[in-house]
């Protein structure tokens, strides 16, 4: 199986987190997001420690939130004492109502209100990332008018392109966030941050991208931003304090996507890092990274109820779920792979090949194509997508009025419980006036 927390009852049913997936289809109803809490621990000990042994005790693993956002996965990561990263006031909010301390808290994204800057200031923000000199002005007028001096850290584009190792390592730089190195907009911004009496330079950060392979992408990108802080340091006798690689790594949606070991390609980035820092000849600045999708994808299964099966003779077949698109938009949006299974029919032979769609007005909402299905799938039948914890739940919608599905979390082998309610048809209507 892709992830260890799948597995087959003896009953031929799939188990996920170590319970049987048709029994709590039933139990919950479907569409159902399930999230396996034991399954998120692990994965954010597994950070914790890794950074710990390569980085020392001040480095830290950030979760960001835009991965999966609710509020049982900020009680979570307050008590696996987690770093958040935040992209927008409602994302703060959430956090706030559990309980989470914002001073922990990074607030990014490449275009923050002045709303939402208020509002990070409201709520004590530890720090803004600051995606360009505009933002910086706003957040030094802001932190004036409260008379309090704002930490922030500025996002840079080192230049490199996540998906194509053998790209220009230029690939990058016209990206629509941060500001870039090889343009000198970098410095620029530097120079101009440091010269603002209310904001608090504390360094820099990058993010290269998302669902990363690549061999060395992130000992590339460390040792590009290595070498703009020593230039910063030699230029301007500015030494960046905290160094934030961003998130990216990537997970197993299908059998084909490689493994990454978390504890190994952290300590190869540390030792890229501590190999820069001794021939820059400047201290290691405290390491951070942001993991999102590697904390909880894995930890995420859907399950849907299947209704029609259409054969068209010579071209194509269809499995229609009672989801799609409004739960899990990936596919629409950038084809992504998935795992489908028939969980109650575990130990069928797969020899009918079919798409699995949604049930949306919309052609393009499909969950999968060119899936492998007993033949003898029909209504009534439970479908299971694997690997569905991130960007599923956080970007879900309500197209054509569908409510948004319940998540349910697993933990101890046997326990359940509801973390988001499922909306009703009254929840569709609350803002309609
Ligand atoms: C999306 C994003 C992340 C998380 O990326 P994953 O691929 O989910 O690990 C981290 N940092 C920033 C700035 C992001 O935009």
């Amino acid at each position: 199986m892709i992830c260890d927390n799948i597995t087959v009852g003896q009953n031929g049913h799939l188990y996920f987190a170590g319970q049987d997936t048709v029994e709590l289809a039933k139990q919950y109803g479907t569409p159902l997001y399930l999230m396996d809490e034991d399954k998120i621990r692990e994965s954010c000990r597994v950070y914790t420690e890794a950074f710990k042994k390569h980085f020392g005790e001040n480095a830290r693993p950030l979760y960001a939130s835009k991965a999966n956002c609710f509020k049982r996965i900020y009680e979570i990561m307050r008590e696996e004492n987690m770093g958040i990263d935040v992209v927008s006031s409602g994302e703060m909010y959430t956090a706030i109502q559990a309980g989470y301390d914002l001073s922990r808290a990074y607030f990014h994204s490449n275009n923050k209100t002045d709303a939402d800057i208020a509002y990070g200031m409201d709520n004590g923000i530890g720090y803004f990332v600051a995606d360009n000199v505009e933002e910086i002005k706003a957040i030094e007028a802001e932190a004036a008018r409260r008379g309090i001096k704002q930490k922030v850290l500025l996002r840079l584009t080192p230049g490199i392109d996540p998906h194509t190792y053998e790209a220009i390592a230029t690939g990058k730089v016209d990206s629509k966030f941060g500001s870039a190195i090889e343009t000198g907009q970098a410095e620029e911004i530097t120079v101009f941050t440091l010269a603002q009496p209310h904001v608090e330079l504390m360094g820099f950060h990058c993010h290269v991208g998302s669902q990363v392979f690549g061999e060395d992408i992130f000992e590339r990108a460390a040792v590009v931003m290595l070498e703009f802080v020593a230039d910063m340091k030699a230029k301007h006798g500015y030494m960046a304090p905290q160094l934030d690689l961003g998130g990216g790594y990537g997970v197993r949606y299908v059998e084909s996507d490689p493994y990454l070991d978390v504890d190994t390609k952290v300590g190869q980035v540390a030792a890229a890092i501590k190999e820069a820092c001794a021939r820059l000849n400047i201290e290691m600045p405290e390491i951070h990274m942001e993991p999102g999708r590697s904390i909880v994808a894995a930890a995420g299964m859907t399950l849907y109820t299947c209704g029609t099966v259409k054969k068209i003779p010579g071209y194509k077949n269809y499995v229609s779920i009672d989801g799609g698109m409004p739960d899990n938009p990936r596919f629409a949006l950038y084809g992504s792979s998935y795992t489908c299974l028939v969980a109650n029919k575990m130990n069928e032979e797969c020899d009918f090949v079919a798409s699995i769609v949604g049930r949306c007005c919309e052609s393009g909402d499909i969950i999968q194509e060119g899936v492998s299905v007993p033949s003898s799938v029909g209504r009534g039948d439970i479908v299971a997508v694997c690997t569905t914890g991130a960007y599923n739940y956080s970007m879900a919608s309500n197209y054509n009025r569908l409510p948004r599905a319940p998540i349910v979390m697993l933990r101890g082998g046997n326990e359940s419980y509801v973390a988001v309610r499922r909306e009703s048809f009254a929840d569709l209507c609350a803002n309609d006036l």
